[in-house]
């Protein structure tokens, strides 16, 4: 079977993808699956490709393009150095370069592809993406929209008829279309955007912000120097991928400027907060295209079977909370956002040439993870309040990080109470482990504490909890909770409860489910006083397995209940209820013991 390719020939990052046994594979190059597009010639007069290129874009702007895709299907020409080339030249090169990249991979010639392009791209600028293909020496064999690709990554053959809302924010444009998908058959309804929007503004903001605040304090504007705007540039674009998933982040650059003759160095902090505030205007434009498309397509929000994000800059959390909001449903970023149009391209040529194509893969935990927290409701303090950190669905290996705040003034420790679930209330969660961090510095209540939750793609979750102004830290490692909680505990609880009502006579006691957890098992890693609780908790359920073959029925039925509560109680990790059972099992003990 003759290898197609799938090709995103973005505006600002292309990559190519392909069906290999079946399954979609992007084809990366020294750890990387993206390709900038970005064309330019060294000093030397030698034609770069990608990283090179991006790098020198700031410094040497007249032997740099970016952004061709821009100008495809005009009749114009574009100079790099002193030559002068057509848009699809441009383009051509940037498609060489994935071809050549394809080839090295797989080891073979490739000679054919599938291109996306943007929904609303005309005729003209289909045909200008097709001669680049057949400059770059590949034979186009279809042009596929951008949304259509990234629609079938999630949906490639739906029994029934589907509608996805795809929310595309790349570095300088952003798209969103309403795609109707049925078996092979995609339909784009509607589509909007902004050709002069996306994660490049926001870099743009964040250095005006980053140099603002620089000249305020120096005296001098790093923006004139094109080498250490260049860096700057640089720095708060991975700062601000970086502000995806950690809730704060350091910018640092040294020697990047020089005053009377000494160095200068750009040292700071910036919050996802102060990243949000500065980009929110830009993101409520995007929803404003949300909702014309919708309205175009004549559908309402709740019609909408699926939201999918894609492009890098979707990856924002606020996009996520805005688009949450506005539509009302989760929204989906399972597949790579920055990768998924290439995939769906791929995915497009293995439907054309006929090979099986599985459904994409993707490791995602199945459940949200987080901490418990205390708010304030209307000025009432609110606990049990469940504040997620690793959201369900995420891609495996995540890292996320969250920033919290102590309650009181001069408060030593933060408890640090992990739970998985969907549920607001923790209550309603599931407890999957917990820790101290003790030894905090005597401040006022809001002394930041940054927790973060690492999860592998074996499941084990490392949660570290860090006293922002101090580097006080300390860590949790919660042996794969998922499975923890499922199985094995199940099983060994359901096993010694038997074993435990057997002994006391009270085995075959119909009905009585086994509680979720086995507490020994499970209370390694638990704090002391926990732990103290449990022992004690053991040493009661053993009195009342004595005291229970004495009982009338309906007292060893009461019993056998309360065990069972309380043994829930210690699955919870729930002090209180802890408490509470063995009250009332200590209770009804010491009754049974007198009577
Ligand atoms: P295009 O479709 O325009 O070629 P991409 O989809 O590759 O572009 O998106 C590129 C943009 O995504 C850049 O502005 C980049 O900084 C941004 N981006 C990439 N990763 C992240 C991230 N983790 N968080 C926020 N923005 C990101
Ligand atoms: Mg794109």
């Amino acid at each position: 079977m003759e290898t197609i390719l799938g090709i995103d020939l973005g505006t600002t990052n292309s990559e190519v993808a392909v069906i290999r046994d079946g399954q979609v594979e992007v084809l990366g190059e020294d750890g990387e699956k993206i390709l900038p597009s970005v064309v330019g010639l060294d000093p030397e007069g030698r034609m770069l490709v990608g990283t090179p290129a991006r790098n020198q874009w700031v410094l040497a702007p007249d032997r740099t393009l970016r952004s061709i895709k821009r100008k495809m299907g005009q009749d114009v020409t574009v100079r790099l150095g002193d030559q002068t080339f057509s848009p699809q030249e441009i383009s051509a090169v940037i498609l060489r370069a994935l071809k050549e990249r394809a080839e090295r991979q797989l080891g073979h010639a490739v000679r054919k592809a599938v291109i996306t392009v943007p929904a609303f791209f005309n005729e003209t600028q289909r045909e200008a993406t097709r001669e680049a293909g057949e400059l770059a020496g590949l034979e186009v064999v279809r042009i596929i929209n951008e949304p259509t690709a990234a629609s079938l990554t999630y949906e490639a053959h739906p029994d029934r008829l589907e509608r996805l809302l795809v929310y595309d924010l790349g570095g300088g444009t952003f798209d969103v279309s309403i795609v109707q998908i049925e078996r092979d058959v995609v339909e784009v309804l509607a589509s909007h955007g902004d050709t002069h929007l996306g994660g490049d503004d926001f870099d743009q903001l964040l250095l005006d912000r980053v140099c603002d605040d620089f000249a305020k304090e120096h005296g001098i504007d790093l923006r004139q120097s094109l080498a250490a705007k260049s860096r700057v540039l640089r720095a708060v674009e991975e700062a601000k991928k970086r502000l995806s998933d950690d809730a704060l982040t350091t910018l640092d650059e040294e020697f990047i400027a020089e005053k009377d003759g000494k160095p200068l160095h750009l040292r700071r902090e910036i919050a996802r907060d102060e990243l949000e505030a500065l980009i929110e205007p830009l993101l409520a434009k995007t929803l404003v295209c949300v909702d014309q498309s919708l309205s175009d397509a004549q559908l309402h929000a709740r019609q909408i079977d699926k939201v999918i994000l894609v492009g890098g800059a979707s990856r924002t959390p606020l996009v996520r909370r805005l688009l949450e909001e506005r539509l009302g449903q989760p929204v989906h970023a399972e597949v790579n956002p920055d990768l998924c149009v290439a995939m769906g391209a791929a995915i497009q040529g293995g439907l054309i040439s006929g090979v099986d194509v599985g459904p994409v893969l993707v490791d995602i935990t199945p459940h949200t993870l987080g901490i418990e927290a205390a708010t304030l409701v209307e000025g009432v303090p609110a606990f049990h309040v469940f504040s997620p950190i690793i959201r369900r669905n995420t891609p495996l290996p995540a890292s996320r990080s969250e920033i919290y705040g102590t309650m009181v003034d001069g408060q030593e420790s933060a408890g640090i109470r992990v739970f998985q679930g969907e549920d607001h209330d923790t209550r309603k969660n599931q407890f999957v482990g917990e820790f101290l961090l003790e030894g905090l510095a005597d401040v006022r209540a809001g002394n930041p504490i940054v927790v973060r939750f690492d999860l592998d793609l074996d499941g084990i979750l490392k949660v570290t909890a860090k006293e922002r102004a101090t580097g006080l830290e300390k860590q949790l490692v919660i042996d794969n909770p998922v499975a923890r909680f499922r199985k094995s505990n199940r099983e060994a609880a359901s096993q010694r409860l038997d074993a435990a009502f057997r002994a006391a006579g009270m085995a075959g006691a119909p009905g009585l489910p086994a509680p979720a957890v086995e507490p020994e098992s499970a209370a390694d890693d638990l704090p002391e006083h926990l732990k103290n609780l449990i022992r004690r908790c053991e040493g009661l359920i053993a009195k009342a397995q004595e005291v229970a073959p004495k009982a009338t029925p309906d007292d060893a039925e009461e019993i056998h209940r309360q065990v069972q509560e309380l043994l829930a109680a210690i699955a919870e990790r729930s002090d209180a209820k802890i408490d509470k059972g063995m009250a009332t099992l200590e209770d009804l003990v010491f009754y049974l013991q007198d009577a």
